[in-house]
């Protein structure tokens, strides 16, 4: 049972056929480059597009806009405190700002970083330092607990190869966005921790989503059976270093993000704080408005509440048992915020190079108004990957009438999936790594 009731509603409207056909078109066959009320059911991400609580749209107002020593910088410095066991942060306008601060400070030229695996703008920034990301996955079956976790061996081989003192920090990404938001152990923490000792290396926890893995913890790693996801949360948290967090995700915040270092050190908090300085803003805001530390503070105490994280993983669930009920072919089990969809397996006659998973993504559009994204050949191209389709939810912002809609639209596509035809790239932006935010596609029989 969903523990909210609506407040404020925002009006959607599905276009009718002849205008999505029109709308996909003048896209160039690429849902990035359309109008957002142009979608009925927008599971682009869930980065800073749920919704905000009574209580954060009430702390707004409260925002002290003061470019130094704001009391909602106060306010957002306490809440991490309690709920992430960090006494001091540096804030940043996202994530990514977040990580230019940290791996910026801690990263030299031929340094190695290994990560569980690295988040697109986290790999950016490594290598953005002068560093080489390196992603350590443990090898995982459909069906396990812990997909997500770091395969701490292939750390040690790696600081084997290469020298521990190449190595400055060793990541853990709790849930793992790239692999499928599955979670990570607490156990498997610890065991980063060790190595991290070992290698006398800084331990990062990228925390962006670390309700959700809080939750998948309590709920599969029977140590913590009976506690609060709070606890969990907080336990987990406390073998890292640094963690950095994008407040559009657990912060259930619109936008923001952080670093947060340990009481006690000096030397990683000043460094980080004058990076912040030049990068992100003076160090009580850091590119957010007072109101938006404001509206951080309460969300990341929201986001540990049970009812709220539970409403939200068993959402993602509810949506995966929906689309499994149609027979569409889905990674399971399902991650902490979406499913993913093997557009392979769905659409059989397209191959890879014909991008089967945008060609579903752009069918999901024509059929329902539904807009997903595409991670395969089209994101990824030239890397042997699966042909993935993800269907992120934003949190606290659907109901199940929405999901059985999209459960639907997979099904009508499905009727007609012999009809439905591959693409081809016909106009790209120069960098391949950014070529799926802005390239135009056309159909190909
Ligand atoms: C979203 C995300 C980031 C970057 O955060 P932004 O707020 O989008 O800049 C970093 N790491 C992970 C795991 C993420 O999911």
């Amino acid at each position: 049972m969903r523990a909210y009731k609506a407040k404020a509603v925002e009006r959607i409207s599905l276009p009718d056929r002849e205008a999505r056909d029109r709308h996909l078109r003048e896209a160039g066959y690429n849902v990035f480059n359309l109008d957002a009320d142009a979608v009925f059911v927008d599971l682009l991400t869930d980065s800073g597009t749920g919704t905000m609580s009574d209580e954060q749209w009430a702390a707004l107002m409260r925002g002290d806009e003061a470019y130094a020593g704001s009391e909602s910088f106060r306010r957002l410095e306490s809440a991490v405190a309690d709920v992430m066991g960090f006494e001091r942060i540096v804030p940043a306008h996202q994530g990514r700002g977040a990580e230019n601060v940290l791996y910026g400070t801690i990263i030299s030229e031929g340094d190695y970083v290994p990560n569980n695996t690295h988040f697109d703008t986290t790999r950016a920034h490594v290598v953005n330092s002068g560093g080489e990301p390196v992603d350590c996955p443990v090898e995982s079956e459909a069906g396990d607990p812990f997909q997500g976790n770091l395969d701490v061996a292939a750390v040690r081989d790696l600081a084997d190869e290469v020298g521990a003192e190449r190595i400055p920090a060793v990541v853990v990404t709790i849930t793992n966005n790239s692999m499928a938001g599955q979670p990570v152990s607490v156990e498997n923490v610890r065991a980063a921790r060790d190595v991290a000792d070992e290698l006398d290396a800084r331990l990062v926890v990228d925390a962006c989503r670390f309700a959700e893995n809080a939750y998948f913890v309590r709920q599969r790693e029977p140590e913590f059976e009976g506690e609060s996801v709070a606890d969990v949360a907080r336990e987990q948290l406390s073998y890292a270093d640094a963690v950095v967090m994008s407040g559009k995700k657990d912060g259930l915040a619109n936008v923001g993000g952080f670093v947060g270092v340990r009481e006690d050190d000096d030397e990683l908090y000043e460094r980080t704080r004058q990076r912040g300085i030049l990068y992100e803003g003076f160090t009580t805001y850091g590119g957010m408005a007072g109101r938006d530390l404001e509206a951080m503070a309460v969300g990341l105490r929201e986001a540990v509440e049970e009812a709220y994280v539970e409403s939200r993983v068993e959402q993602v669930a509810e949506l995966g048992e929906l689309l499994q009920e149609v027979g569409v072919p889905i990674r399971t089990p399902t991650g902490g915020h979406a499913v993913y969809v093997d557009a392979e397996e769905f659409l059989p006659s397209i191959p890879r190079e014909r991008f089967p998973g945008q060609a579903l993504v752009c069918e999901l559009y024509r059929e329902g108004g539904v807009r997903g994204v595409e991670l395969g050949e089209f994101a990824f191209p030239g890397e042997s990957r699966p042909q993935l389709v993800r269907l992120c939810l934003p949190r606290r912002t659907y109901f199940r009438d929405h999901l059985e809609h999209v459960a639907e639209t997979f099904a009508d596509v499905a009727e007609r999936r012999g009809e439905v035809s591959g693409l081809e790239v016909i106009d790209e932006p120069e960098m391949a790594e950014l070529r799926h935010f802005s390239a135009e596609l056309r159909p190909v029989e």
